[in-house]
């Protein structure tokens, strides 16, 4: 899969060349460009903000310079997406959906207070959001979606499986896990887990998703059962 980030930050992304992900890039199962959209700025200094229009705190980045950069790595079968507090919330499905999209991503991070927004207008396709809550520009959530994505990349994962039990995957969170020793701290492992009857283990599994959810996401255990009866 091939993406390409729009930063003003592009030192930040050495971030991405660690474990799996650095693993991935170098079996060129995700091809990762990094593009500094201060590049493309046609003033003297190199400027990418400016004061916002109708006054107000903080500065606005310019046009130019994105449309620019967006221009030069638009093609007709990417997905443009600006990464915004005002985006749609970043979910698993979502994930999924623009991993197995075949779509080369473009994703832009904003700085400042934001993007001008005729550039949303003229080059988004979508806005996400990776939570309510804002912070100071869109290179770490450009990342969060960057490593969320990978992991549906086959290959990327040494086991295929991986991503099947996890939480979300099936609308629960995912059961407690535990390895070696089996007493730890006083703690030992509940007993089903090394009983070797594995449909004991899996019912046991279940069980405990079902309690997790229901304790820490209410919303997700309600929905879990909604679908069930949709079926
Ligand atoms: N003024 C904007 C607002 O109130 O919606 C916030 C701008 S924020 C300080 C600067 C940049 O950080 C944004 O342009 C966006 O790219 C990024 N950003 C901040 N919070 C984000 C979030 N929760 N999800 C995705 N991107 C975010």
């Amino acid at each position: 899969m091939n993406i390409t980030i729009l930063t003003i930050f592009p030192e930040m992304f050495t971030a991405l060349n660690h474990s799996i992900l650095l693993r991935a890039q170098k079996n060129n199962l995700i091809n990762i460009k990094v593009i500094n959209i201060r590049d493309f700025s046609l003033d003297n200094n190199k400027r990418c903000d400016d004061y916002s229009y109708g006054g107000g705190a903080g500065m606005i980045m310019t046009p130019q310079p994105l449309f620019d950069a967006i221009k030069s790595v638009k093609t007709e079968n990417s997905h443009a997406i600006y990464l915004s507090p005002k985006g749609s919330l970043l979910t698993q499905k979502k994930v999924e959906e623009l991993a197995v999209s075949n779509k080369e991503l473009i994703l832009i991070c904003g700085h400042y207070e934001g993007i001008d927004e005729r550039i949303i207008d003229l080059c988004v396709d979508e806005e996400i959001s990776i939570g309510d809550y804002v912070l100071t520009g869109g290179e770490y959530p450009a990342m969060v979606l960057v490593d969320a994505i990978s992991r549906y990349i086959p290959n990327v994962l040494g086991n295929e499986n991986t991503t099947d039990e996890e939480s979300f995957s099936n609308g629960l969170l995912e059961y407690p896990q535990y390895t070696r020793p089996y007493v730890f701290e006083g703690l030992s492992v509940p007993e089903v887990l090394v009983s070797g009857n594995h449909q004991e283990v899996n019912k046991w599994r279940f069980e405990k998703s079902l309690e997790v959810t229901k304790l820490r996401r209410p919303d997700l255990y309600k929905k879990y059962f909604e679908n069930l009866n949709k079926e």
